[in-house]
């Protein structure tokens, strides 16, 4: 069997759009195959050749939207066989499911019971009080979830993490019911909420009491070897402050309330509060990147642009309280300067959404303006993804580190123009992404774990790593043609920048998971849902 018939590997829905891709020099005649019968069901000619500079390989799409049958398939064409592939109503409710589980797994300060989390199970890790980063001072941070392959925890990321969380919930308010087969603390919430509560919890007790700035994360002074959780026993640090760790958290916080005040007015006090009180901690601090303290090297998250965070932040705080300061300094900055993103740097993109949305009474003609740059951005990533041959919005230059989220977010932001102006090729360009992500890319392979026939099995992930099995519903990074650890050094150089991935333990640069790389991935499938819905 070939390796050039790449496809979604968990499956296709039965009304969408359907598409493969064979890599090679001829046009040729292809056959979908029913697994069970091994007679083709569907067959016809790949389309015109597309050079894929990203991927140095020419590319043919096959296209069989036509087959609609539920069943197990895979497609011939010459001597190349893809691997098989469903085609199934909501073919993605599993991999939904194990996502959000791994939430739930990535827990801090707790014990993991075998009942929910089999090999996974681990005793309480990571409650000792964290001293505060030159003092003597200890503080109670524990709670919370492993950002990623590491047991750090960040609250830049996690601000993002929930954000996204958020937006999924409101696309998608069945979602808060969804069982992941995790302990439900409060079972009114439903098990989402509970889970996020969980996070919440944590990010609370990261902020200063007396002056309401929020603490930039919490680690030990370096990463540790390659062990479960509890293994753990250095000193827990909490590093300074920062202005992007404080906006954030103000901003999701700000958007939690809404989800939380019907079963717990209490709790949503707690969080306006928390909330208010850091964007004013913020307003008197200082502009500055986080940096790491000189003896502390686990994840930075510095970030150099800072006007995001104030824009989301105030966006956030005027939809959930409509005060005049946050409406102000919002409008003044999207007057001036309109951007999008939806990452951990830049989150632009959630600010734009929350004032679009907002039910108090804003400027009608800055909404416009910025769904007509909503709109515009969306165009643009249009025309990436129809000169490239798996028809996502990426060209040579787009394999960054984390290559996987900037593609997911890309079609979060095509989904958040397809919200607002109903141009239906947004949709569809948005669900090529879902399938790269899946299977239908240049490296052959499903980027969440546990699942596809060609899988990632070595994820720099430790609970994976310490039980020699991956965690399954981890994304993945994705490839990284800046070639940034060891290990894609060795086996990368020269490759196309859209290849630059190796399935290897100590490739952090593209081998790696983080809770806002599944964070960003469930808001995008939860949109799809919605759409789905709608469209069935
Ligand atoms: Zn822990």
């Amino acid at each position: 069997m070939g390796q050039n018939i790449l496809v979604d590997e968990i499956g296709y829905l039965p009304m969408d759009p359907k598409r493969a891709v064979y890599r090679g020099e001829e046009t040729l005649q292809f056959s979908v195959i029913d697994k069970k019968t091994g007679e083709e069901v569907y067959g016809g000619v790949t389309g015109r050749e597309i050079y894929c500079k990203a991927a140095e390989e020419k590319n043919r799409i096959i296209s069989f939207d036509a087959l609609t049958e539920p069943g197990e398939y895979y497609i011939k064409a010459g001597d190349e066989e893809s691997v098989t592939f469903e085609i199934k109503d909501w073919a993605y409710r599993d991999a939904m499911k194990s996502m959000l589980k791994f939430f739930y797994l990535q827990r801090c300060g707790t014990s993991l019971p075998k009942e929910h989390a089999g090999i996974y199970a681990h005793d309480k890790c990571h409650d000792t009080d964290a001293r505060i980063y030159g003092t003597d001072t200890f503080k109670n941070v524990s709670g919370g979830w492993h950002d990623a392959g590491d047991f750090g925890r960040y609250i830049v990321p996690a601000a993002v993490t929930i954000a996204d969380l958020f937006l999924a919930l409101e696309l998608d308010p069945d979602l808060a019911k969804q069982d992941f087969d995790a302990p439900v603390d409060y079972p009114e919430m439903g098990p989402l909420l509970s889970e996020i509560k969980y996070e919440i919890d944590w990010m609370l007790k990261m902020q200063d009491e007396k002056t309401g700035e929020v603490y930039h994360k919490v680690t030990c002074m370096h990463f540790c070897d390659f062990f479960m959780p509890e293994d753990e026993k250095d000193e827990l640090v909490i590093s300074p402050t920062s202005y992007a760790a404080t906006l954030d958290f103000a901003a999701s916080l700000a958007m939690a309330i809404k989800f939380f005040k019907p079963y717990d007015a209490e709790y949503a006090a707690v969080l306006e509060s928390a909330s208010k009180k850091a964007y004013d901690a913020a307003m008197k601090m200082e502009v500055k990147s986080f940096r790491n303290p000189e003896e502390i090297v686990t994840g930075e998250y510095g970030d150099e642009g800072l006007e995001d965070e104030l824009y989301w932040a105030s966006a956030e705080l005027f939809r959930a309280f409509g005060d005049e300061k946050y409406r102000k300094t919002f409008e003044e900055m999207a007057y001036t300067h309109i951007s999008h993103g939806y990452g951990w740097e830049d989150v632009y993109s959630f600010g734009n959404v929350a004032y679009i949305l907002s039910e108090y009474p804003l400027d009608e003609t800055l909404k416009n303006i910025i769904i007509a740059a909503i709109d515009a951005k969306a165009d643009s990533l249009m025309t990436l993804c129809r000169s490239n041959g798996y028809n996502v919005s990426f060209n040579e230059k787009s394999f960054i580190w984390g290559s996987n989220m900037y593609l997911i977010q890309n079609a979060c932001h095509l989904y958040t123009a397809y919200f607002f102006t109903r141009k239906e090729y947004y949709l569809e360009a948005a669900i090529e992404h879902v399938h790269y992500i899946f299977g239908k890319n240049p490296c052959n392979i499903c980027f969440l774990t546990g699942y596809g026939t060609n899988r990632v099995m070595n994820p720099h992930h430790r609970p994976s790593a310490a039980k020699k099995e991956p965690m399954p519903g981890m994304i993945i990074g994705g490839p990284d043609s800046g070639l940034h650890d060891p290990t894609a050094e060795k086996h990368l150089q020269g490759m196309p920048a859209a290849k630059c991935y190796v399935d290897e333990l100590l490739s952090y640069s593209t081998n790696e998971i983080t809770l806002y790389w599944n964070s960003a991935m469930i808001c995008m499938l939860a949109q799809f849902t919605k759409d789905y819905k709608e469209r069935k």
